[in-house]
């Protein structure tokens, strides 16, 4: 038997992408209107389920197209205004150090300088070995699994609720409710879910390791041609650290693997020799598949049918941490000002 969720507002997925577009919703008055579908929710953790696999910090080297430069922007300020409020535990400010192999574009340069805090190029002698620029910056570092969970109430204590179901379509995410409008934040699921099928998405598979170093506070990458080694405490974690990491486009395994946990525990160490000290622990080996989309991330309006409007937000790839919040305010700003502006005046059962 169908059941019946009366909100006019749908969201499908609860990953952070969803999550930051529940948060504008609420921010913008729609709260109770919303309902968040989910197979995963915070909490949860699957191959499927990309959001509890991520590190998670701002990073200087995420891509350099126009969207990805101006989602990274915006969003930005508000990471640094949520690490300092008290009622966001698991975002933190944090030094950054970034060195990169091969020189990144100048407009990605240009853009990192104009806004990043305390950024400023660092000297050849601060730099490891075949670095050719680096940079340094107030980052956040992010707890994904916990900032998740911790989301996840404050939009309850919000008005939306939240269920577990996996939808079979698009379609069926305006059946089950009285939706007027469907935000699709179903990360990596848009390559095969019915009524998407989007042949520009692909998985780009990261492999990591937690380790216990609670001396580690700040974060490090170091992009080669061949890696991505990187360094990201976990606030509020009893001193958790994630040691990263791999970009394998079109890998599809959550498996994990000896030969790449001793690269990351080599790379990492190279990159950081306190992380060689005796008291630091290897607790874990995981993987995570980054949603990625040919082009950057799709935020796209739709209508599948008369008057069923459908807003993608999808394929944030390595990014959905850094550049969700504007992402989503995107996503909402395409329908705000039309479909809902009327619900205020609605009541919902
Ligand atoms: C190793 C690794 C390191 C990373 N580090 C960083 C970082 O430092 N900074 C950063 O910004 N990002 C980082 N990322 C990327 C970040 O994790 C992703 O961009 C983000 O998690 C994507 O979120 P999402 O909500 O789009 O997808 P997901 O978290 O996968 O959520 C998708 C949601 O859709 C739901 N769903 C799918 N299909 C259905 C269906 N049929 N019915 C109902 N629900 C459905 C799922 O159940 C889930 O709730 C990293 C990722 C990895 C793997």
């Amino acid at each position: 038997m169908a059941e019946s969720f009366n909100a006019q507002i749908v969201v499908i997925g609860a990953g952070i992408v969803g999550l930051n577009v529940a948060w504008e919703l609420a921010r913008r008055g729609y709260g109770k209107h919303t309902l968040v579908i989910a197979e995963y929710l915070p909490g949860d953790t699957s191959i499927n389920y990309t959001s509890p696999w991520a590190g998670a910090d701002f990073s200087a080297v995420s891509g350099s197209d126009k969207n990805a430069l101006r989602w990274d922007r915006q969003s930005y300020p508000i990471l640094l205004a949520m690490a300092d409020d008290p009622q966001q535990p698991f975002v933190q400010r944090a030094p950054s150090y970034v060195y990169w192999d091969e020189m990144p574009s100048e407009k990605k340069i240009e853009s990192m300088a104009a806004y990043l805090e305390d950024y400023r190029v660092l000297e050849r002698s601060e730099c490891p070995e075949g670095a050719v620029l680096g940079v340094f910056f107030t980052t956040v570092k992010i707890n994904p699994p916990a900032h998740c969970r911790h989301l996840k109430s404050m939009l309850e204590q919000q008005g939306i609720r939240f269920v577990r179901k996996r939808l079979p379509d698009l379609a069926s995410a305006f059946q089950q409710s009285k939706a007027k409008v469907v935000f699709n934040c179903i990360g990596g699921a848009a390559e095969k879910f019915s009524g998407v099928q989007d042949t520009k998405s692909y998985p780009t598979r990261g492999a990591t390791l937690i380790a216990h170093a609670p001396k580690i506070t700040a974060c490090y990458s170091h992009r080669t041609r061949e890696h991505a080694t990187y360094i990201i405490p976990r606030p509020n974690s009893g001193g958790q650290v994630v040691l990263g990491g791999y970009q394998q486009a079109h890998i599809r395994t959550g498996d994990t693997f000896v030969e790449e946990s001793d690269s990351i525990r080599a790379r990492t160490g190279k990159l950081l020799p306190a992380l060689m000290d005796e008291d630091v622990h290897i607790m874990a080996a995981v993987a995570g598949l980054r949603p990625s989309h040919e082009g950057g991330a799709r935020v796209e309006r739709e209508e599948i049918a008369p008057g069923k409007v459908v807003v993608h937000n999808y394929g944030a790839g390595g990014t959905g941490y850094q550049a969700g919040i504007a992402m989503a305010r995107d996503a909402v700003a395409l329908v705000a000002d039309r479909e809902l502006k009327d619900l205020e005046y609605t009541s919902v059962l």
